[in-house]
């Protein structure tokens, strides 16, 4: 497969963009190689500058669950820009959208559009620190929250009471009140609790990690407690896994209640919409009917809504059926091209997000999947972009699989993934770029 184009456009790009992309991991940086400038997506298939069409299995990072270019996702999109592209009032649609969202997910009784899960996670944390009058956030290693100033903070190791800025340009005064805990580690929770009490507004969490991987968490009820018993909020972050892994996201697998949930990527149909909601008591705190400030001038913009209305109307069970499927079969090839390989591995699971770890263990946290042998995951990825199959850029990144998959895909991905094994099982620690 050539990429004499797109090498092309990522020089011209990386002259007037900073690295030459719009968000770091299209770079490549952690598998090497030219980022694939795409051109076209439809179904399960993206089309790149020089003509290579590849099976989608990054969906743009979890949006497109009905395949790409959707016609009813079109459609909706043509008449609502038809009819004007942005008015800067309330529109009907808005109304509909956070009708869809609270229908799906029960604990949401009130719902504020924006722009982005960034966004939506700010407004969130700003809304429980000014509901509970406290400023301590809890956060999880591994997790990511969008670039909000104080969720870019991280732990070394353990409990961080004073978390260090892990990018410059982030103060240690914006990060002072982030508290970094492992994932999955209820106990360092209450201690935490037990050294702060009434002093941390809001625990968040990615409902079921997906920005380290795919992991199905233990800790979700024991959060819910100790928070409740505290009077901290519980934000559950579903920008990830909202309407992606069931139709009410990781809520409908696991009920546990968040006081605050995120959204994003699905509920905006692939254009840039996003959303924060939950108890009306907290979320009436918000401007302009109560005194915690939050705005945006293209926020609940109408062609946004109208895609994301479109998409989640077109999610029905049938569709929630058809990733879970597709999700499972994925991972039983990896499975078997990873084993024929003899290469150690760990496919995991959290809903239809999928992960393939490069270790023998169980991976539940940061730790453990930073300890993978995340070096033979650049040749796993290159020698599947080379069969026609586009696979996340990174080890750390969870694989999102679209309802639009048919069994062709399915043959592609089933005839490039073996080599791709061979490849990682190859590659030696010093060799890996
Ligand atoms: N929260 C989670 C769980 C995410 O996965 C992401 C993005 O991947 C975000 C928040 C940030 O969303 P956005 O990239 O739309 O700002």
């Amino acid at each position: 497969m050539t990429a004499t184009r797109s090498q092309a456009l990522f020089e011209r790009a990386t002259a007037v963009i900073p690295g030459g992309v719009n968000s770091p991991v299209r770079a490549f940086h952690s598998v090497g190689g030219t980022p694939r400038f795409m051109v076209r997506g439809e179904g399960p298939h993206l089309w790149d500058a020089d003509g290579n069409r590849y099976v989608d299995l990054v969906s743009s990072w979890g949006p497109m669950i009905l395949g790409h270019a959707d016609p009813r996702v079109v459609e909706a999109v043509r008449e609502a820009a038809t009819g004007g592209l942005s008015f800067g009032t309330p529109t009907e649609g808005e109304i509909e959208l956070a009708e869809e969202i609270i229908d799906r997910v029960a604990p949401v009784e009130q719902v504020r559009l924006v722009n982005s899960g960034t966004e939506a996670t700010m407004s969130a944390i700003r809304l429980a620190r000014g509901f509970t009058g406290r400023r301590k956030v809890v956060k999880f290693a591994g997790c990511y929250h969008g670039h909000v100033d104080a969720l870019l903070a991280q732990a070394g190791s353990g409990v961080a009471t004073l978390g260090l800025p892990t990018s410059p340009g982030v103060t240690g005064a914006q990060a002072a009140d982030t508290i970094v805990l492992p994932y999955d580690d209820p106990e360092a929770v209450r201690r935490v609790f037990a050294d702060h009490p009434g002093e941390i507004a809001c625990v968040i969490t990615e409902a079921a990690a997906g920005n380290m991987g795919a992991i199905a968490p233990r800790h979700n009820a024991e959060l819910r407690d100790l928070c409740r018993a505290d009077g901290a909020l519980l934000i559950m972050d579903e920008v990830m896994t909202g309407f992606r892994v069931s139709r009410a996201g990781w809520y409908g697998l696991e009920r546990v209640e968040g006081d605050l949930y995120t959204f994003g990527k699905v509920m905006s149909g692939g254009l840039p919409a996003a959303a924060f909601g939950g108890r009306a008591d907290v979320m009436s705190r918000l401007a302009p009917s109560g005194p915690v400030y939050q705005a945006g001038t293209l926020s609940g913009n109408p062609v946004a809504v109208a895609a994301g209305l479109a998409t989640l109307r077109a999610a029905t069970d049938d569709v929630y059926r058809t990733l879970d499927a597709n999700a499972s079969r994925l991972g039983s090839l990896f499975t078997a091209a990873l084993t024929e390989a003899g290469v150690a591995h760990r496919v995991q699971f959290a809903g239809n997000l999928v992960s393939v770890f490069f270790t023998e263990h169980e991976v539940t946290d940061y730790a453990g999947a930073q300890a993978a042998e995340t070096w033979r995951f650049p040749p796993f990825f290159h020698a599947l972009l080379e069969r026609g199959v586009y696979p996340p850029p990174s080890a750390f990144e969870a694989w999102f699989v679209n309802a639009a998959m048919t069994e062709r895909d399915f043959e592609v991905v089933a005839d490039a993934l073996p080599a791709a094994a061979r490849a990682a099982a190859q590659v030696t620690a010093g060799a890996a770029k």
